[in-house]
């Protein structure tokens, strides 16, 4: 099929479905039959200014509708998503490879967000300290940013961008979205909800693209705030070159995330959520699990588990009833996880269980779940996230050696412990260096009334996102002092101390 063929997936711009400045496009395949479905527009810098125009205008009334209004857009935005939940899913699903249950997962986290934001007239109350000297009060409160701009991965292509636009929409913000160019179509479903949900047009805005979308965006005078989610290279090049222009920057990075199981666990349990945590979305997930730290006796046992469970596991199109696994995203994902397999045999792992033996017909971006022991620190599957359904178990002795072994990586998202000990996780939480932990919980991702986010080479910047930490990103500080003396009683006073003020 020839490249015209297919439909053209534009921006959306002020409202409006706006086709990009230059013919350069990007192929959208469907990952399950490795056929091109859609080619989707690369925005040029003229066309991200035409999206950050359009968002400034709009901020300029945005920024003035009262907070309830704006908590009624995000009411009945939520109401829409919850509406068209199957919709946006199959999207997804076609767009990325994903199973469908996995799909709706993803909006359902994402949907929460939203109903976080629809509390924000409680959020964004201020503070007030009445008679801080002799009749004068003090108070402050938040106040909105103006642009900010969203440049989100392909693996969440709602969820992720749903961390971002909400809560800084109803914070009073307007919005430009970058999202990734391999899986585009849910985000133009997002503008037409938000619309329909009576958001004014050029608050949510999208423009497709790549490298030269997202450095337009960096560099643009007229965004005053980045949130990226990546990999960590990309991370820290946003946040460095953000940061440079002088823009507030959140930008999440790549993960490799360490369960340790200990030999008190309920090994069926943990065996049962690691094979969930490895290969659900084909381990395309910044939280899923890669590697599995058992300590002292629990390994044999628990490898004995993961085996059978992985060969158990079906794979096959996202959209097809029974599916538990679909396809990896491009072929060149396919063959760089391979490639790692076969990098992983070569320094002396075992693998118990090669995802390169799958047979699948056609030619979608195939590849089995994985399942390596035997795992040494100094091999690159170890080092290196592979982002595919690809397990390694390290063997340790005690607590104390898994502990050190995921204080030494730099990635710091998440981590788990599995344990029947209320002891050996309160030393595990306490003394772990990532930022988000699961007890018995192999993918902790936080509910949207707190905060996402990782440490180390996962997160550049100091603001977590959505929840509380999401409000402050969004919003900046005003602190005001007031007095309002009455005619008389000033009377006297022609000038004031020179002397720096004391409360009084
Ligand atoms: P990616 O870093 O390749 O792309 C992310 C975004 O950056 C996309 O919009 C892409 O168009 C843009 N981009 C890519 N290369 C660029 C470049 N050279 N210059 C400027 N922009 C560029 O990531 P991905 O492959 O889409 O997603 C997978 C990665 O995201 C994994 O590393 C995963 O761990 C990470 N991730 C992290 C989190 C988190 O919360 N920490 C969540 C989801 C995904």
């Amino acid at each position: 099929m020839s490249a015209t063929a297919v439909r053209t997936i534009q921006h959306r711009i002020a409202g409006r479905e706006v086709a990009g400045s230059s013919d350069r496009t990007a192929p959208v395949f469907d990952p399950a039959t490795g056929a091109v479905q859609a080619e989707v527009a690369l925005a040029t810098v003229a066309d991200v200014d035409a999206a950050v125009q359009a968002a400034r205008t709009a901020f300029e009334t945005w920024g003035d509708v009262s907070v309830t209004r704006r908590a009624r857009v995000m009411f009945k935005f939520r109401d829409l998503i919850d509406r068209h939940m199957d919709d946006l899913a199959r999207v997804i699903s076609s767009e990325h490879g994903k199973v469908l249950d996995d799909a709706k997962g993803e909006v359902i986290r994402g949907m929460e967000v939203v109903e976080f934001a629809c509390g924000i007239p409680q959020l964004l109350k201020g503070e007030f300290s009445e008679q801080v000297s002799t009749d004068i009060d003090a108070y402050s409160f938040r106040q909105p940013l103006g642009v900010c701009a969203g440049i989100t991965p392909f693996n969440f292509p709602i969820m992720v961008p749903l961390w971002m636009h909400p809560m800084a929409i109803a914070t009073g913000n307007t919005f430009v979205l970058k999202p990734s160019e391999r899986d585009p179509s849910v985000s133009n479903l997002i503008a037409e909800l938000y619309a329909e949900a009576g958001l004014p047009d050029g608050v949510f805005n999208v423009v497709h693209g790549d490298k030269e979308a997202v450095d337009a965006l960096l560099e643009h005078p007229g965004v005053a705030a980045v949130s990226f989610v990546g990999s960590t290279p990309i991370a820290r090049y946003v946040h460095e070159r953000a940061s440079k222009a002088g823009k507030r920057v959140q930008a999440l990075g790549g993960a490799k995330n360490h369960a340790v199981v200990m030999p008190d666990a309920d090994l069926d349990f943990a065996a049962n959520h690691l094979t969930a945590a490895g290969y659900g979305s084909a381990g395309q997930r910044c939280m899923a699990i890669s590697v599995a730290v058992a300590v002292g006796d629990a390994a044999d046992p628990l490898i004995e588990r993961l085996e059978g469970k992985a060969r158990e596991i079906k794979v096959g199109p996202g959209l097809e009833p029974g599916s538990d696994m679909g396809p990896v995203i491009t072929q060149a994902a396919r063959e760089r996880i391979a490639d790692y397999i076969g990098r992983g045999e070569q320094a002396g792992a075992t693998a118990v269980v090669d995802g390169r033996e799958l047979e699948m017909e056609g030619e979608g971006f195939y590849v089995g779940p994985t399942l390596f022991d035997n795992v040494q620190t100094d091999m690159d599957i170890y080092t290196d996230e592979i982002f595919g359904p690809v397990l390694s178990v390290v063997r340790v002795p005690t607590l104390e050696a898994a502990i050190e072994l995921i204080n030494s990586s730099s990635f710091a998202n998440g981590t788990a412990i599995f344990t029947s000990s209320g002891q050996a996780a309160r030393v595990f939480q306490r003394k772990v260096e990532v930022g988000m932990i699961g007890i018995n919980i192999p993918i902790p991702v936080p509910m949207a009334f707190y905060s996402f986010g990782g440490w180390k080479d996962s997160l550049f910047g100091d603001h977590h996102i959505h929840g509380p930490e999401g409000i402050r990103f969004y919003t900046r500080a005003k602190a005001i002092t007031t007095r309002w003396p009455e005619e008389a009683q000033d009377a006297g006073h022609h000038r004031g101390h020179m002397h720096f003020p004391t409360a009084v």
